[in-house]
């Protein structure tokens, strides 16, 4: 942590509070005091809103929800491509074409079957590290007895929370780009990442030295110039899209989600009429995009 993001925090515990969050400044005796890192100047403790969630069980259940509503789910299934037939779309996937009425368009950072939105949106891989369990006296070491997700506030930032077994998961902070904003899932691991991670945990936790990391993996995240979604139509408002999360997408594609199925609609709701809803931001420059 740098000394001017102290008075960054200041600024985002103001438009916090000013939006309804209960939240508290911590000098660095207060941060220190709930959890134990000498890196640490301040914190900014935020009360209620915010919240831990296990993506893969959050998956599960949204599949289960959608199979009890008798939605046709069709896995593994990617579409090539699509266009326009009669009133609706016509989406070409490997094992056949797939006529719909309406398309919502959701595809994060792979690339898109809707070529016009792929210059908004470059694929980055964030990657991330898992410890073995924490004894008791590891945990007693760092205190964080609320078990709270935490996270810094560089440019280029952490993210980190206990695991419901004990372990810690840590990650973020390097932010690859793969010329050609290419994806593979070779890219999802990357020693220099994965060391200089570790490193970072050594430094934020000095009393854990020695700690094993068990697992380690990457993903890719739909960053934007402006680094929040964008949303639009297409084939005539067949087609609405809504991506670019830039790797905060967990809760808020719940609000992308509502402005795509308004934007299907075609009727203006408090939603669609959102400055930036209607705004898209710049585009990426070319470079390298060329054979995507
Ligand atoms: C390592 C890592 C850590 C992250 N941590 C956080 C975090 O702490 N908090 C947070 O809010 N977000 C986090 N994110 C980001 C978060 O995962 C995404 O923002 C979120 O999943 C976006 O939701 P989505 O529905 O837009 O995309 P996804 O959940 O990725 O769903 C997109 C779906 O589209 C499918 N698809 C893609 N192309 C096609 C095609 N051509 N045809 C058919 N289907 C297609 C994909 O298979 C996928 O199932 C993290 C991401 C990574 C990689």
């Amino acid at each position: 942590m740098a000394p001017h993001h102290l008075g960054e925090l200041a600024g985002l515990a103001a438009l916090l509070e000013r939006l309804g969050d209960r939240v508290t400044l911590l000098d660095a005796e207060a941060a220190r005091a709930d959890v134990r890192s000498p890196t640490y100047l301040g914190g900014l403790r935020i009360h209620e809103s915010g919240g831990l969630v296990d993506p893969a069980a959050l998956l599960d259940g949204l599949a289960r929800l959608v199979d009890r509503l008798g939605v046709r789910r069709f896995d593994r299934s990617p579409v090539a491509g699509l266009r326009r037939s009669g009133a609706g779309i016509d989406l070409r996937t490997r094992s056949g074409t797939v006529r719909a009425w309406r398309v919502l368009i959701a595809t994060n950072a792979f690339p898109s079957p809707l070529r016009r939105i792929r210059p908004w949106v470059l694929p980055v891989y964030d990657h991330v590290l898992v410890t073995e369990p924490l004894s008791d006296g590891q945990w007693a070491s760092i205190g964080w007895a609320e078990r709270q997700g935490l996270t810094d506030n560089g440019n280029q930032f952490h993210y980190y929370r206990p695991t419901a077994d004990g372990r810690i998961l840590w990650g973020g902070y390097d932010a690859i780009y793969h010329f050609g904003g290419r994806v593979d899932p070779a890219y999802e691991q990357r020693d220099a990442t994965h060391e200089l991670l570790a490193r970072q945990f050594f430094a934020t936790f000095p009393q854990l030295e020695g700690v094993r990391f068990t697992h380690r993996w990457g993903g890719v995240i739909d960053s934007t110039s402006r680094f929040t979604p964008i949303f639009g139509t297409a084939h005539g408002g067949r087609v609405a899209y809504a991506v670019g999360y830039t790797g905060l997408g967990v809760a808020s594609s719940r609000f992308g989600a509502r402005v795509a199925l308004d934007l299907l609609r075609d009727e203006p709701s408090e939603l669609t009429e959102l400055a930036m809803v209607r705004r898209r931001g710049v585009p990426f420059p070319p470079a390298g995009r060329w054979w995507r």
